[in-house]
């Protein structure tokens, strides 16, 4: 029986896969890009830099020899920055310890910098055709459908049920397009609102046949986003360049340089308000420096209102962490957010930003 499932699912895949460019060949490199990218981006949304990516850093050498600024500034408008970081810390181990080649099984590719189960999983099946499957949300939307996993499926003890339903679903005669092929009937058909009518799983699936597909996946309510605002402060030199600095340990942009910003909100905790302080002191002779609003944006956890204040300013600021100086021009570079792109854009629609003029 499991065998004619596996089957429809793989006839549907041939019939009805995307055209994505991590799916034309079977190269270990691409995939490694591409899985990482969708971790936390929608295709449509990764595609632009996937190819911008993969034309500056084609191999896994020429990431494993990029300066990390580089490969952070390729991951602009991705978030997540860790993840850039992390691709070239494991690129740069498989360089030293791999001959820059990817091993073919799973416990000395979990040791790679940045590859967990389901990265390692992925490149496996796909890159290898080794029986493996994987397991992200829509491959767990589907599973806990079609065998009426009733559980919260984000409990650490439902991840390692799903992962035995997806082992036991799992082709082995063809894991890499098996796989694909979950995750696709996860994109486009056993969505949140499930389409059963296209669905090739449709017969054995447990949850149309009880009518229970709409209550499946069970988890837990999602929490509200946090409402904040934050307002940055563009300090310009005498060379018209912005003050930009790193933190490690302030609330967001732990990994990249940001220029210095407060938080604002309601019944925000400590943590927000940690870094404030320090600003609040630098910068309180700006308070009556015209305040600019950019429009809403919107991450995992924060609905954030983006403000902010222009200011000029002729000595150097004496400052505790590593700090540079970026021109309007080079602002998404060096301070690689969609904020930037969103300050930046709006520097420039508003038009009245004569700089030079006024320096
Ligand atoms: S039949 Fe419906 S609920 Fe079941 S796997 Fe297909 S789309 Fe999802």
């Amino acid at each position: 029986m499991i065998n004619q499932v596996q089957a429809n699912l793989l006839k549907w895949y041939d019939l009805n896969k995307r055209d994505l460019p991590f799916r034309k060949d079977k190269d270990p490199y691409k995939i490694w890009i591409s899985e990482v990218m969708l971790q936390q981006t929608r295709v449509i949304a990764m595609l632009g830099s996937y190819f911008e990516f993969l034309k500056e850093l084609p191999s896994l050498n020429s990431l494993a020899n990029a300066e990390e600024s580089r490969v952070v500034s390729l991951w602009k408008g991705l978030g997540y920055y860790s993840r850039a970081k992390n691709l070239r810390k494991g690129a740069i181990y498989l360089a030293t310890y791999h001959n820059s080649d990817f091993p073919r099984n799973l416990e000395d590719l979990l040791k790679v910098p940045g590859i967990g189960p389901y990265t390692a999983r992925a490149i496996l099946s796909i890159a290898y055709d080794l029986p493996f499957a994987v397991l992200d949300g829509n491959v767990k939307r589907v599973l806990s459908r079609l065998y009426y996993f009733e559980e919260n499926i984000n409990l650490p003890k439902s991840h390692k049920l799903l992962q035995n339903l997806a082992d036991s679903f799992l082709n082995k005669n063809a894991p890499g397009d098996h796989n694909q092929a979950v995750m696709e009937i996860g994109a486009l058909v056993c969505t949140p609102t499930p389409n059963c009518l296209a669905c090739p799983l449709s017969k054995s699936c447990k949850a149309k046949s009880l009518g229970g597909q709409d209550k499946l996946p069970f988890t837990t309510k999602e929490k509200k986003k946090i409402k904040i605002e934050m307002k940055f402060f563009l300090l310009f030199n005498a060379n018209k360049e912005i003050f930009l600095y790193s933190d490690s340990k302030r609330k967001f942009f732990k990994t990249i340089p940001a220029p210095p910003f407060i938080i604002i909100g309601e019944n925000l905790d400590e943590s927000y308000y940690e870094k404030n302080k320090i600003h609040i002191n630098l910068f309180k002779s700006f308070t009556n420096s015209p305040i600019y609003l950019v429009k809403k944006h919107s991450i995992t956890t924060h609905e954030i209102t983006i403000s902010y204040i222009i200011e000029y300013y002729n000595e150097l600021i004496p400052f505790e962490h590593p700090y540079l100086f970026s021109s309007l021009e080079n602002l998404e570079k060096n301070f690689p957010s969609s904020i930037a792109k969103k300050i930046s854009n709006d520097i420039h629609k508003k038009k009245f930003f004569n700089l030079k003029a006024e320096l």
